[in-house]
């Protein structure tokens, strides 16, 4: 189901309140509906000339926003379309569940690795050369094994790399949390514990080490002031081009590996 906004004035120029003016989250935290608790997808779409919302299988919402939109325009036009939301949703739970396509090959280019998946014929996960062998033959039996694995491999290899990270530039931080998550590639608190995202492993390793970087400066600002940029930029003069690529980057994630 879909619903086009009408043309909302939408200017197709550069506006204030901007997605990627978000900082590390890149995309927006979209506000729920009354009494529904959908889950909410946001993609920045080249092509599409207004704003529109699609109703999904499983409980989501994605909303298509034209690349010059701000994130008021795009939470005025949602707010508008609350009743109809509602009422998709509730139509959508009798719309066949999406099946998900097993992967047959998996690419985390971050730390790269490249596997081919096999399913079914073993008892237990295992690791064999450059094959993964998964016990379960079928989706989403074979997904919850997948994404285990995946928060596995995180820890393994993105914790001790953001500690390196971290000594190399001389920025402490307290503690390091491995999550799954959707809109955002990590954060900083105030205590300094760092959150990292366990879908970085697809990511090029550059880009990667720019989270690492961004996070740890924030130890030191708490902010994306100039000033935080200012120290961004001392320990990574690319990062205008790694942030853009980040920020991009949420759609290249595999769909079986979506939280
Ligand atoms: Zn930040």
């Amino acid at each position: 189901m879909r619903k086009n906004g009408e043309k909302a004035g939408i200017k197709p120029v550069y506006s204030k309140a901007k997605w990627w003016n978000n900082g590390p989250t890149f995309l927006p935290t979209i506000p729920m509906t009354s009494n529904t608790s959908p889950t909410y997808t946001t993609r920045i779409s080249l092509r599409a000339k207004r704003i529109s919302i699609r109703v999904l299988a499983n409980n989501k919402v994605e909303l298509v926003v034209p690349r010059g939109a701000s994130i008021k325009q795009a939470e005025r036009f949602l707010h508008s379309k609350k009743g109809w939301i509602e009422q998709a949703l509730q139509q959508s739970k009798h719309l066949p569940q999406a099946t998900l396509e097993r992967p047959s090959t998996i690419h985390l280019r971050g730390i790269n690795q490249r596997w081919s998946v096999q399913y079914g014929q073993q008892a237990r996960l295992k690791e064999h050369g450059d094959q993964l062998l998964i016990p379960q033959a079928d989706m989403p039996a074979a997904q919850q094994q997948l994404t285990r694995w995946l928060h596995d491999k995180a820890h393994t290899h993105l914790v001790p790399w953001l500690r390196s990270v971290s000594d190399e530039l001389a920025l402490p931080f307290n503690r390091v949390t491995v999550r799954a998550q959707k809109t955002r590639w990590g954060s900083c608190s105030a205590k300094h514990n760092i959150n990292i995202n366990r879908n970085l492993l697809f990511l090029e390793p550059e880009v990667v080490r720019y989270l690492f970087v961004h996070e740890l400066c924030h130890t030191v600002h708490l902010n994306h002031s100039h000033r935080y940029w200012a120290t961004v930029a001392q320990y990574e003069p690319n990062y205008p081009q790694y942030d853009r690529q980040l920020r991009k980057a949420m759609l290249d994630i595999p769909v079986w590996a979506h939280p």
